[in-house]
């Protein structure tokens, strides 16, 4: 039946007005329009806490696992679980928590539902308070993980990894570090976050010259504005305060400075999806209810929605399934083909649908009509990573906020005093860029450091042309290393921690077994690479259809905007084009397969104790 919002929209002109919303913020620079902040400069270093000096390091160990996030701590824990203790784990955090960690910011809060998304809460027992939980929350959460199950012994915090190299002679990794130490590994797992790790800046020309304050919003400074995660940042009463980006970030941070700022400015380039958050406190009486293994159920239940997947009972309800769940193709019962173009109309016709209801909701709750006309995103659904909040968009009513649309094209140039945007200068005290993070980069570029295999070759060379793996976790030359939460040639799914902690159980089982059968080298071939990339290509067509993509609106998704439909992905592939197209649940077959049929045998040179 048709949807009352829906009934009445023109599907052309639809089409026309996205087209022309895209040309606005078409741009040839693509991803080299972004202006890479360093590893260890001031920008990147940590505001939070103190560097306490200590001695080198140099031991040996049989993982080395970099990066504490939630990949490198869940690999962590699943090794603790396979009985392997003999671990290192290193980050340039003082604790656990990755993006948790350095993600402070006012509002921080859970995207997905928190009883999907923090790992372990049966294991621990815990409750979160609410449905979508605050950063703080899942901060403490991982603290709670890493002593539960005692991890803070293994861990090596506010060290850079600055080599990881394949010491040919011990057949070990040697991993060394800013503060001089040299850790002998023989397995090596990286969790360094290639999504949102490393921060980036926008280009934008004088960005050097502002003589206000700034940062990124991954680095928040508390003693700049006042007040914590939860608000309150009483220091900006009398500030005026730009914040530039529109991305997930902005939308929980921003109700925030337009609550405290003298004046807030908010510079526009494309307007974000807004969906309901609806967030509540959790029913203690619900949650005591829940019978064992619900938490596995629900993950479960929400991958399958979000991928299309038949249910019994949507477990998950919220505006992830609703706006990003897709209904399940259709099988005949006489076992014939299904029909795919209607299946494909169905599903542009739900994106209209629920793109309907995000703009109407805009209508809904801003009062100036010319306003509410800037701030409606005109794209389909699968084009950026959508936001949910119940107070952004009701800020643009106050008094004190200003919407600086860019039309598309961005800040033209920062001065001494401020920000330039349609040839007028806004001055500011403060420019806050929540212009998000490198994505989908290598492990190595995340991290910071190079990574160099047998024969000296670098991951970076390795990978110059495309991401060669297999499964995304293995690559050729780079024997007893796992790369976990690496997104690339992986299944990918909107609640992360669901395809890490698999690949992390995968790992931590496999490496038992490599040490049980009493490998020491075990290097995958370049055939079983190349299997893989085949497998990618002949696969990602059910969830990469490059003239759809080609129609969205730039961003991080489709490589800014900046590739060719035929394939040759020349400055880059989207990272639509880098996904497992059989989904979550087939990739976790994949890796059980390798791992207990022992595929990895015939597609990978083993080298054994006392060959
Ligand atoms: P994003 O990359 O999503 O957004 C960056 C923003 O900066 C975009 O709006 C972009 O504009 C804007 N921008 C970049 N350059 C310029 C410029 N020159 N002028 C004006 N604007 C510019 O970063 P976020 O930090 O918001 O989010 C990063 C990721 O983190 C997302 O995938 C998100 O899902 C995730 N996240 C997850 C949360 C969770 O709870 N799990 C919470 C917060 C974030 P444009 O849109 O035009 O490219």
């Amino acid at each position: 039946m048709a949807d009352p919002i829906a009934t009445g929209v023109d599907k052309a002109e639809l089409a026309k007005k996205y087209a022309e919303e895209r040309a606005k913020r078409i741009r040839t620079d693509g991803v080299k329009q972004y202006k890479e902040i360093e590893v260890g400069s001031e920008l990147e270093v940590d505001p939070f806490t103190e560097v306490a000096p200590r001695d080198p390091i140099s031991k040996d160990v049989e993982v080395a696992i970099v990066g504490a996030g939630w990949s490198g701590q869940l690999s962590a824990v699943r090794l603790r679980q396979e009985g392997i203790d003999d671990i290192a784990i290193i980050d340039k955090a003082a604790d656990f928590g990755g993006t948790w960690y350095w993600n402070r910011y006012p509002g921080i809060a859970c995207d997905c539902d928190s009883y999907v998304y923090l790992p372990l809460l049966e294991e621990t027992g815990y409750m979160p308070t609410v449905k979508y939980a605050p950063g703080s929350e899942i901060l403490d959460h991982a603290r709670a993980v890493g002593r539960m199950y005692d991890l803070y012994k293994n861990a090596i915090f506010q060290t850079y990894v600055t080599d990881v190299t394949w010491d040919r002679k011990l057949s070990r990794w040697i991993v060394t570090t800013n503060r001089g130490d040299a850790i002998r590994a023989r397995f090596v797992i990286t969790g360094t976050g290639g999504v949102l790790h490393r921060p980036k800046l926008p280009g934008i020309p004088g960005i050097e010259k502002f003589e206000g304050h700034s940062f990124h919003s991954s680095r928040w400074d508390y003693e700049y504005t006042g007040g914590d995660s939860f608000g309150n940042l009483d220091k900006l009463a009398d500030k005026r305060v730009a914040v530039i980006g529109t991305g997930p970030t902005s939308l929980q941070a921003f109700p925030h400075i337009a609550e405290s700022a003298k004046e807030a400015y908010l510079v526009q380039r494309t307007p974000t999806i807004v969906g309901v958050r609806d967030n509540g406190p959790t029913d203690p009486a619900w949650y005591s209810a829940q019978q064992p293994g619900w938490q596995q159920a629900r993950m479960d239940n929400f991958e399958a929605q979000m991928a299309g997947i038949p249910v019994e009972e949507k477990i998950v309800t919220d505006d992830w399934t609703r706006v990003w769940g897709i209904p399940p193709l259709k099988i005949p019962a006489d076992g014939s083909a299904p029909d795919l173009a209607a299946y494909m109309a169905e599903l542009e016709e739900n994106d209209i649908v629920q793109m309907e209801r995000i703009r109407a909701r805009v209508d809904e709750l801003i009062d100036d009509p010319e306003l509410a006309e800037r701030l409606k995103p005109w794209y389909a659904t699968h084009c950026k990573r959508p936001g949910f909040h119940d107070s952004y968009l009701q800020s643009f009513n106050k008094p004190n906020v200003h919407l600086i649309d860019t039309e598309g094209k961005g800040v033209d140039k920062i001065t001494a005093k401020g920000l330039v945007v349609d040839g007028k200068e806004y001055e500011v005290d403060l420019i806050i860029y929540a212009t998000g993070f490198e994505s989908a980069v290598s492990p190595g570029r995340s991290g910071g450091f190079e990574i160099t295999g047998v024969d000296g070759l670098t991951l970076a060379k390795a990978w110059e042309q495309r991401v060669r793996t297999v499964h995304g976790i293995q690559a050729a030359g780079f024997p007893n290393m796992f790369h976990i939460g690496a997104l690339r040639q992986a299944a990918v799914s909107v609640n992360l921690l669901y395809v890490y902690d698999e690949q992390a159980k995968h790992v931590a089982k496999h490496i038992k077994q490599l040490v049980e059968d009493g490998v020491v080298k075990l290097d995958v071939t370049e055939t079983a690479v190349q299997e893989w990339c085949d497998t990618m290509d002949s696969k990602n067509g059910l969830v990469f259809n490059a003239e759809q993509v080609a129609l969205c609106t730039p961003g991080y998704f489709n490589n800014e905007g900046d590739f060719d439909t035929a394939g040759t992905f020349e400055h880059g592939r989207p990272i639509w084009a880098d996904a497992y197209g059989g989904g979550a649940f087939e990739y976790t077959q994949v890796l059980a397969a390798w791992r207990e049929s022992k595929e990895y045998e015939s597609r990978a040179i083993i080298e054994r104790a006392g060959a």
